[in-house]
């Protein structure tokens, strides 16, 4: 495996010890956080020198960019993330290549990935997206329909809804972002509490704001420009 540049080391170093020093001032246990190195237009040899740099879990926004990485890389080196929208024909074979499928936002995609799942005698693990900012442009759902999409997902065979996932509106610091991330989680422990589930994952926090998402609760953060540049 090739080895990774000292450039990709060294940003993958820092963005670990932001994460952990999160972790520490929000009290939370150390490794609680899992990083997401967001690969959507960074090529097969910079992923593979990731993965050699010990990073475990790869998201994607494109079906066809994860099938073609996982021809190139080979599909057990590491967890892969769906985290862009899923239309509902792409459903089947997004489910043969994401662990987790963040950005779900109807119980009409959730039953296909099911569906799939079951024919493949596995379990469909997936996030409901949730547009907190209220901006037109985000996908997710409202705050207010989320409850109801949780209650007509949740006993889907072959599914497993495990939390909530947001795209923060782009802000000018990162403390901006904060209360949207207050708002997921706020949002998360009452419907949890309200359906009875339990809902351990957050997925919240990019390049501009992934410690403060931490500092939140986020489970899940995803992180591209921090760790292979800007794209191009
Ligand atoms: C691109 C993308 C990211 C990563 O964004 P960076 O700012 O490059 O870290 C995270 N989440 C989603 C949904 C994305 O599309």
């Amino acid at each position: 495996m090739k080895a990774p540049s000292t450039q990709l080391q060294a940003r993958l170093d820092d963005v670990r010890g932001r994460i952990a020093a999160a972790e520490r001032r929000a009290g939370r246990s150390p490794g609680c956080v899992t990083l997401v190195a967001v690969v959507k237009t960074v090529g097969a040899e910079l992923i593979a020198e990731a993965l050699s740099a010990g990073v475990t879990d790869l998201g994607e926004n494109r079906v066809q960019e994860a099938e073609q990485h996982q021809q190139a890389l080979g599909r057990d080196g590491a967890r892969w993330h769906m985290i862009g929208p899923l239309q509902r024909n792409k459903a089947g074979r997004a489910l043969e290549r994401f662990d987790l499928v963040h950005g779900v936002e109807s119980a009409a995609v959730a039953a296909a990935l099911a569906r799939r799942a079951v024919d493949l005698g596995k379990l469909a693990r997936v996030l409901v997206q949730v547009n907190v900012s209220g901006e037109a442009s985000k996908h997710g759902v409202t705050p207010e329909s989320t409850p109801a999409l949780l209650d007509a997902i949740r006993d889907i065979p072959g599914l497993s809804v495990e939390g909530l996932m947001t795209v923060g509106a782009p802000v000018e610091r990162a403390a901006d972002a904060r209360p949207e991330f207050v708002r997921l989680r706020a949002l998360r422990d009452r419907v949890a509490a309200g359906l009875g589930l339990a809902l351990p994952q957050l997925s919240m926090g990019m390049s501009g704001d992934y410690e403060v998402a931490v500092e939140e609760g986020s489970t899940l953060v995803r992180v591209g420009t921090a760790i292979f540049g800007a794209r191009g």
